[in-house]
């Protein structure tokens, strides 16, 4: 039998913020693993912890302690310089559709941004590319010369995932993307997520308050609470027999479509004692 190692092992990560009362501990010893061309999710309530983890992985905050292995290295620790030819592998979509896109560039200059930084120099190339990943993410030509005001908040974060294809990473970590998008349109670009995902053979890790992405979108599942890990395993069988309470008062969350949309699930935990 041959086990190829994982695209993402993460161990024992821990994250902390500095705070006026000392270290706020956001990430308590998480950890799981994720295939090449998987997809796994991390649910849990507002404030415990997503984001934070999301921005360690991708190395913009640097963790506490715990390792992040990309592909064989542990970047956890990675100074910037030896960090840098790694960055480009693992990219980020944003949950804020309106505040991620520079409002001064057009989609082109957004999205041939991140082949520049690549080295690639020649202007017609870049051009040509960032034609080509709008063409993917399924937006008109039309759409190259816009600026970000022009759009949409589903086009606008079709135009985000098209940057963060520029520089055709192995893994795409989405934080919350489509959970500002109206519900027809959250269904529309996940379906864009799952499409670009049978094209390119890219993993993702979902990032999401609510249920309902991760059954589209991911087969495994890590459930948060408060920084810590309460639950994972398969998203089928998480869902279907939910072990821990909360897990289940998520789920409840994602059963009720008025719950779904405006309602945090923390709310709903404080109800679900009834
Ligand atoms: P989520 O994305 O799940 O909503 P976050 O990762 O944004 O959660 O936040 C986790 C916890 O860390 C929250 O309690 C939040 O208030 C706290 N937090 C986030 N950013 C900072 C920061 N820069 N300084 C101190 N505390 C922070
Ligand atoms: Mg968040």
């Amino acid at each position: 039998m041959t086990e190829e190692h994982p695209l993402l092992s993460v161990e024992d990560l821990v994250v902390e913020y500095p705070t006026a009362h000392g270290p706020f501990r956001a990430v308590d010893q998480v950890g799981f693993q994720l295939r090449r061309g998987g997809s796994l999710a991390v649910v849990g309530e507002s404030g415990c912890g997503k984001s934070t983890l999301a921005r360690a992985l991708v190395r913009l905050l640097k963790p506490l302690s715990g390792r992040i292995v990309l592909d064989g290295t542990d970047i956890a620790a990675l100074p910037e310089r030896r960090l840098r030819p790694l960055r480009r592998r693992v990219q980020m979509v944003f949950q804020d559709p309106y505040g991620s896109l520079d409002p001064h560039l057009t989609a082109q200059q957004i999205v041939a941004e991140p082949l520049r930084l690549a080295g690639v120099s020649d202007r017609t190339e870049r051009a040509r590319r960032a034609a080509e990943l709008i063409d993917q993410v399924g937006l008109p030509s039309s759409a190259l010369h816009r600026h970000p005001a022009d759009f949409s908040g589903g086009q606008r974060q079709r135009i985000g995932i098209a940057r963060a294809l520029a520089s055709r990473p192995d893994l795409l970590v989405c934080d919350e993307a489509t959970s500002a998008l109206d519900v027809s349109v959250q269904a529309q670009v996940l379906s864009l997520l799952r499409d670009l995902q049978a094209e390119t053979g890219i993993a993702y890790l979902v990032i999401a308050h609510h249920l309902g992405v991760v059954r589209e979108i991911s087969t495994e599942v890590v459930v948060m609470r408060a920084g810590r890990t309460v639950e994972t395993g398969r998203t089928a069988d998480v869902l279907a027999a939910p072990a821990d309470p909360y897990t289940r008062a998520l789920r409840r969350a994602a059963l009720d479509p008025t719950a779904m949309r405006g309602l945090k699930p923390r709310h709903v935990l404080e109800g679900s004692s009834s």
